[in-house]
């Protein structure tokens, strides 16, 4: 219709110029008014047409968010100060105006607040933080004032009589006040508690404000005084049944193969996010495309992980020297890391990806919390693993350890910080740097030689399967487990045709 529309206008205007009637000066006006329409869409004072809100709006609702198990229950108790407001307000019940989410990015907080809007049938508006600030003072507030309306105005509009603002990154405007030298911030800090201290029960459309932040410990206490975020809910990273969930929810409408172990995945993806698992299963339907298969198998969705956690293969080349020196290296921190964990190396591959030359990739033993020293210790071995390798093929080192190095020393740090090295439970705030280096130091060198001993027996064979790794470029965890064990059996049985040697010698 408005296309039709533009179309018979472009023609009468092409009519009329034809037939000799000015036309520059109507055009001038047409051109003027429109530039005006945009600059004030841009600004938010009018809501853009077809508005994101009700594009977003095929209802999302808790079944699509996995894991959080905590965190949904939580959320959905609150809302029930929503859902039954007539109780509510015949106990004389204070409303609840506000819910803050925090967790780390990508977790699904703004799932949270989508499935939050359709569970108590109300209108959803959205903002982020950062869109409040501008260079120019008084535009925050305006467009905080902004938002709330156009909350109650859909709420109208859509028949509700509630609706929830979310408030994405609150922490760019609700970072402590006078914090910053800009005086923005607190006028549309100053503006967000004023419309929440405004909202009451009485009111229809009723409206609740759901934040959500990374960093709730910025935030001003002014924020989270009662009556304004009364609740807040921790949105954490999925352990491994909240990533299984998560997986499965990702994967319905995707034609998987027969192959495809989600809990594996779900196993091999510590610490991946939400938004992470969504790429991932996302990066493997590409890949299948790519390969020109209809259906994803679980070797893509491995793949994928790296993808996710490495970036894009590059088109870098290495040498051939250089090729065979990563070969080494990676194998080096894989027969650490099964010496150390049994099972515990999942593939390895020398394809350059993002910052990598190559990686070994570990299966994590559990979503844990707490290392013991032991562990720790063997962590360290496996970070060193990839750099003894390379002294003990080619007497030399080279730069690709260096973040290995970081890594080994992060975590030595840590013993040292936890009380678990020599010097026994230490202060933080009482150890003096160069003494925590040295400690750091020794540590280092007494795990490089125990890396070292866990290594020689294996340098010979290391030197020919390296050769192996170049020419294939990856190696799944149990491939290279068979060889391993080929290894440590021709050890041991040299060990036994010793003495047999010994004495034909002495024949
Ligand atoms: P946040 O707001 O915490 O940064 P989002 O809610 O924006 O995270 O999540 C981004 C995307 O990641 C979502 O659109 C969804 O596809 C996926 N996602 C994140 N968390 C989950 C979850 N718990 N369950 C299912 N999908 C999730
Ligand atoms: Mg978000
Ligand atoms: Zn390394």
């Amino acid at each position: 219709m408005r296309d039709w529309l533009i179309g018979v206008a472009v023609a009468f205007v092409i009519f009329l110029a034809v037939i000799g009637i000015n036309v520059l000066p109507a055009l001038l006006l047409v051109a003027v008014g429109f530039a005006v329409y945009t600059l004030l869409e841009r600004r938010q004072m009018i809501a853009p047409t077809g508005s994101k809100e009700t594009a977003m709006r095929h209802a999302v609702n808790f079944d699509h968010i996995g894991g959080q198990e905590h965190a949904k229950r939580e959320l959905m108790e609150a809302l029930d100060f929503l859902r039954y407001r007539e109780k509510i307000r015949s106990l004389g019940i204070r409303p609840l105006k506000g819910i803050l989410l925090t967790g780390p990015p990508g977790t699904g907080k703004t799932l949270m607040a989508k499935a939050a809007a359709t569970y108590t049938d109300s209108a959803f508006v959205s903002a982020s933080g950062s869109e409040f600030v501008e260079m120019y003072v008084g535009v925050g507030a305006q467009r905080v004032r902004d938002l709330f309306r156009r909350a109650r105005q859909s709420a109208r509009k859509e028949g509700k009589d509630s609706a929830i603002v979310f408030i994405d990154e609150i922490d760019v405007v609700g970072g402590k006040r006078g914090a910053h030298s800009h005086q923005e911030y607190d006028q549309t800090l100053n503006q967000l508690l004023t419309e929440m201290d405004g909202m009451q029960t009485t009111q229809s459309p009723m409206v609740l404000v759901i934040a959500a932040t990374n960093r709730a410990d910025i935030l001003d206490s002014a924020l989270l005084r009662p009556g304004r975020f009364d609740r807040q809910i921790r949105v954490d990273l999925p352990d491994r049944e909240g990533r299984l969930h998560i997986l499965r929810i990702q994967t319905k409408d995707k034609p998987l193969a027969q192959d495809v172990d989600l809990e594996h995945i779900a196993r091999e993806t510590y610490g991946f996010s939400g938004a992470q698992l969504e790429s991932l299963c996302n990066e493997a339907a590409i890949i299948a495309l790519r390969e020109n298969s209809t259906r994803i198998t679980q070797a893509y969705f491995r793949d994928a992980v790296d993808k996710v956690l490495m970036g894009e293969k590059t088109g870098r080349h290495p040498t051939d020297e250089e090729l065979y020196r990563v070969a080494v290296h990676e194998l080096g921190h894989a027969i650490a890391s099964e010496m150390m964990r049994p099972h515990s190396v999942s593939h390895i591959t020398i394809a350059p990806r993002g910052n990598a030359l190559g990686f070994v990739r570990q299966i994590p033993e559990t979503d844990g919390y707490l290392y013991t020293k032991e562990q720790l210790d063997q962590q360290i071995v496996v970070a060193l693993g990839g750099a003894v390798a390379e002294s003990l093929v080619f007497n030399n080192r080279s730069t690709g350890a260096q973040n290995d190095f970081l890594q080994a020393s992060r975590i030595a740090r840590t013993e040292v910080m936890c009380g678990l090295s020599r010097m026994g439970i230490v202060a933080e705030e009482h150890l003096p740097e160069n003494i925590l280096d040295e400690e750091v130091r020794f540590i280092l060198a007494e795990i490089e030689q125990r890396t070292r001993e866990v290594l020689a027996p294996f340098a010979k064979a290391l030197e020919e399967y390296a050769k192996y790794v170049v020419v294939t470029e990856s190696i799944d965890g149990s491939q290279f487990r068979e060889w391993l064990a080929q290894c440590k059996e021709q050890a041991s049985s040299s060990t036994i045709t010793t003495p047999v040697l010994d004495m034909t010698l002495a024949n």
